[in-house]
């Protein structure tokens, strides 16, 4: 077995969903809706279905499906991205970010990863020769802050990337326009690429979503990497997107084309469409007025039952300390509670010490994260079982 799997286990969020599944929890864990996407994309996958769109598109996607991207993203990108030669399709944001890594990561070249960190990251930058780096956010009163002294320290000569990812998951974190130059800035001073992972570019509660390739100089070295999956509440359909430079995306269009050749055809013509007529429907404001109802509902619930509850400006995840239940739980590790809070009150939750490597796992141990991207009903059930915690 190589090397560079040898160290990986399960998905811990696949865990999670199996452990809600046996204890009939509501599964407040892993980051899917329990509800549909959308009717009328629903709608637009049966016509696709019904049509011919059932064999291999080009590797870099269906043509329609680039340029509703490319329309989409304008308003927060600040340029309309070249359909033909700087949007490609991809299989879900993870492989995009893959395929940027693959196409950019030489042996020996540094990653910076700000943690907490998504969890696919680190393991993508080994699994393309890289070593990640990390930069650690700091609590503070607002939530959390970059440290602009760390990321000072943590570039060289070596440095490659960084991964930026705002909103921001598990933080709720939106970065402030001073930390996104601050973020450019290092990328301009170390000559290297930001690759900055906006599946919840949606998904602003605060503040209105900007995307760092909007900086000055930016769009050349940022490659921006979304998804349908939360958007359109359509986690499985696996179709995403990467924006970068010609010369960039030739580069990564090398890796996914010998990676998953195409991204699943029928459902690349369905959110052609479905972009399409979310647009003319006015679709990301309704969604947002109800995600805003629901992060509400669930914080109001979980304060009411004695977590503190951090300020969540975007995604659909808040974290709470659990501290106060320590001891009623017989833990102080984060993992421990979240399966005790499973198993005892039959709410799943995710423990953050999963997006911290291992020096700075302690900064995750007495939070858990929760997920708000459930119908109405399913909340209250959560919030009904959490009451049992008073
Ligand atoms: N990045 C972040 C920050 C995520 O939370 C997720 C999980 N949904 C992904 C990437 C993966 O996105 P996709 O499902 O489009 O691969
Ligand atoms: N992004 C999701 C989360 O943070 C998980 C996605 C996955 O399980 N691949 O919960």
């Amino acid at each position: 077995i190589a090397a560079r799997v040898a160290a990986l286990g399960p998905s811990p969020f696949a865990e999670m969903t199996a452990l809600a599944q046996r204890y009939g929890a509501v599964n407040l864990g892993q980051g899917f809706p329990d509800f549909g996407p959308p009717a009328f994309l629903q709608d637009a996958l049966l016509h696709a279905a019904m049509s011919s769109a059932h064999q291999y598109s080009p590797p870099p996607g269906l043509p329609t499906l680039r340029e509703a991207v490319a329309e989409m993203l304008a308003p927060t990108l600040g340029f309309v991205a070249d359909p033909e030669q700087e949007v490609t399709i991809t299989v879900g944001a993870t492989e995009g970010l893959a395929a940027a890594l693959l196409a950019l990561i030489e042996p020996g070249d540094e990653v910076v990863l700000i943690e907490p960190a998504y969890d696919s990251y680190a393991p993508q930058v080994r699994m393309a020769g890289g070593t990640p780096r990390s930069v650690s956010l700091q609590r503070s009163a607002a939530g959390w802050d970059l440290p602009l002294a760390a990321l000072q320290e943590a570039g060289n000569g070596r440095t490659k990337a960084i991964v930026l990812n705002t909103p921001h998951n598990p933080t709720g974190k939106v970065f402030s326009s001073g930390e996104l130059a601050a973020v450019a800035a290092f990328a301009r001073q170390w000559d290297a690429y930001v690759l900055s992972d906006e599946v919840y570019d949606r998904l602003t509660f605060e503040r209105p979503h900007v995307s760092i390739a909007s900086l000055p100089d930016m769009r050349e070295r940022t490659v921006t990497l979304g998804s349908v999956g939360k958007t359109f509440a359509a986690t499985g359909w696996r179709i995403g997107w990467a924006v970068a430079s010609p010369e960039l995306t030739a580069a990564l269009r090398g890796a996914h084309t010998f990676g998953p050749f195409c991204a699943p055809t029928p459902l690349q013509a369905a959110v052609a469409q479905g972009l399409r007529t979310a647009r003319e429907q006015g679709y990301e404001d309704t969604m947002r007025a109800e995600y805003r109802v629901k992060r509400d509902l669930l914080t109001a619930a979980l304060r009411a039952v004695g977590f503190e509850v951090l300020p969540c400006d975007g995604t659909f995840f808040l974290l709470a300390d659990w501290s106060p239940f320590a001891e009623q739980a017989g833990t102080h590790d984060d993992r421990e509670f979240c399966r005790w809070l499973v198993r005892e009150v039959g709410v799943a939750a995710i423990a953050p010490s999963i997006f911290f490597s291992a020096p700075h796992r302690a900064q995750g141990a007495h939070l858990a994260r929760f997920v708000f991207c459930k119908t109405l009903s399913g909340l209250e059930e959560a919030a009904a079982r959490l009451d049992r915690l008073r």
